[in-house]
């Protein structure tokens, strides 16, 4: 049985998110959608709303499962017997930076990352991107699921 991780920050969820998680949910046994913990960094949505959310957006595929971490993902990933860390892939921007978590990851244990590339029309997607833009009132309801598009409205409301 092979079991992996999406890691992430999910603050929140957005459709470029659920694309890689419906895809690796298709290809392997288990997925576990994983809300990285950063103590320094204070998010837009707390680390419970960020797994309710994600709940919600994943609860039609019954192999997936959402957890929280801090500290080291390869730790995350012994202690839970998962044997692979899946990530998205946007542009050649995403690369160095993944290339480089992946192999420092690979040498520090047996996990192996592997990458999906975004379908084209998620290319440009972030979190980040998706939060300043529903901040100044744009439309961002083709980008995120109907209810995170609702959460998102009341945060900056
Ligand atoms: P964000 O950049 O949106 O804040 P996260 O830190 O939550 O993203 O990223 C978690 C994972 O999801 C990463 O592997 C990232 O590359 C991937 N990801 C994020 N947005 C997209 C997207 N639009 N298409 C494909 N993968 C994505």
């Amino acid at each position: 049985m092979t079991k992996v991780v999406c890691p992430g920050s999910f603050d929140p969820v957005t459709n470029g998110h659920l694309d890689i998680i419906e895809r690796a949910s298709r290809l392997f046994d288990e997925v576990v959608v994983a809300v990285l913990v950063n103590e320094s960094k204070k998010g837009l949505f707390t680390i419970d709303e960020r797994l309710e959310l994600l709940d919600r957006a994943t609860s039609d595929l019954p192999n997936v499962s959402t957890a929280s971490f801090n500290g080291l993902l390869v730790d995350f990933c012994t202690d839970n017997g998962i044997s692979a860390i899946v990530k998205g892939l946007r542009a050649v921007t995403d690369f160095d930076y993944e290339l480089q978590m992946a192999q420092m990851n690979g040498s520090l244990t047996e996990v192996d990352t592997l990458f999906i590339p975004t379908t084209p029309e998620y290319s440009f997607l972030a979190s980040s991107l998706v939060k300043e833009v529903a901040k100044h009132g744009g439309d961002v309801s083709r980008l995120v699921p109907d209810f995170v598009l609702t959460d998102l409205k009341a945060k900056y409301a």
